[in-house]
């Protein structure tokens, strides 16, 4: 068994990249995708220690882009993975990463600002502590459970932090298609993340969106995910053969920050992917 899609401390996950390795050691997991929120520091960490341990890293990103839509000036939310297979991503990839960062520090003060005029005790600088190398708004949701003023991540997001919520703050986003690019630039693969929120949105057929992205350099589509029904995962293998996508799979496992979601398996049990979808994404 498989998983390729993890998220360490480095972004909004709440296992240091050791613990992580150490937790798929312990889900005797034969490879491991760790794809953090516009950082590779946690894939940085953890390399030397899953290569001590005899496990397979492979190097991964998730970016937060925009596309185009109608009804929405921002644009809608999509999220894109990227698989480095062959080497880790280059030294470019990774400075475009760090002007991400930066944009995200100044939402983090913009978001700590909105939170104060609400009435809530919440600054910039306890929120950094919380995410060190990458704070995002999870770090936020944590420390408005902290505080009492909700009672779970998920009320934090509905209440504030979602962007339908009264304290979401803007941040500067790539497009969807810049997103694409830089990826194959950097020698990735770009992939489809959890495609079942776009289809949440748009009950009906991802097929157009999915055969304009594909001419955009598209490359895969994360088939297997905690949030997949067994229909959905037929649709996306169906889209997948369609198009030509690659496939891949993995619980988008955070620790705490996601209680319910286990390295491996998914939610409840969801998840059992099998090695041969890594082998046949490498060939
Ligand atoms: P950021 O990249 O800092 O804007 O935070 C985005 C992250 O917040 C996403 O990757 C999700 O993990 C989480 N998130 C966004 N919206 C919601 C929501 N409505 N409910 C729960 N988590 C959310
Ligand atoms: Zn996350
Ligand atoms: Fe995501
Ligand atoms: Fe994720």
């Amino acid at each position: 068994m498989i998983d390729l899609h993890s998220h360490t401390d480095q972004s909004d996950g709440t296992l240091t990249p050791a613990q992580l390795v150490e937790a798929a050691v312990q889900a005797r997991l034969e490879a491991l995708g760790v794809c953090d929120h516009d950082t590779l520091a946690g894939y940085d960490a953890a390399l030397p220690i899953a290569q001590a341990a005899g496990l397979e890293l492979v190097c991964g990103i998730e970016l937060s882009t925009r596309m185009p839509a109608a009804e929405k000036p921002r644009g809608k939310s999509v999220h894109l993975l990227g698989y480095f297979l062959e080497r880790p991503a280059p030294a470019e990839f990774r400075q475009w990463l760090g002007g991400i960062q930066e944009g995200r520090r100044d939402r983090n003060r913009r978001l700590a600002a909105r939170l104060q005029s609400l009435g809530l005790d919440i600054t910039v600088e306890e929120a950094e502590v919380l995410g060190r190398n990458l704070t995002g708004r999870p770090h936020f949701a944590r420390l408005l459970v902290g505080k009492g003023y909700v009672s779970s991540i998920q009320e934090a997001f509905n209440l504030y932090l979602d962007e339908s919520a009264k304290g979401y703050v803007d941040r500067c986003e790539p497009s969807l298609a810049e997103g694409i690019r830089r990826i194959r630039a950097a020698g990735g693969l770009p992939v489809l993340a959890h495609p079942v929120r776009l289809l949440r949105k748009k009950p009906d057929s991802l097929d157009p969106m999915v055969e304009q992205l594909v001419t955009e350099g598209l490359g895969g589509i994360e088939v297997w995910h905690s949030d997949h029904t067994p229909k959905d995962v037929e649709y996306f293998q169906g889209l997948a053969d369609r198009f030509g996508l690659a496939r891949t799979g993995g619980s988008d496992f955070h620790g705490d920050t996601k209680p319910g979601v286990q390295l491996g398996t998914g939610l409840n049990g969801n998840l059992a992917i099998p090695r041969e979808v890594l082998d046949r994404l490498r060939r």
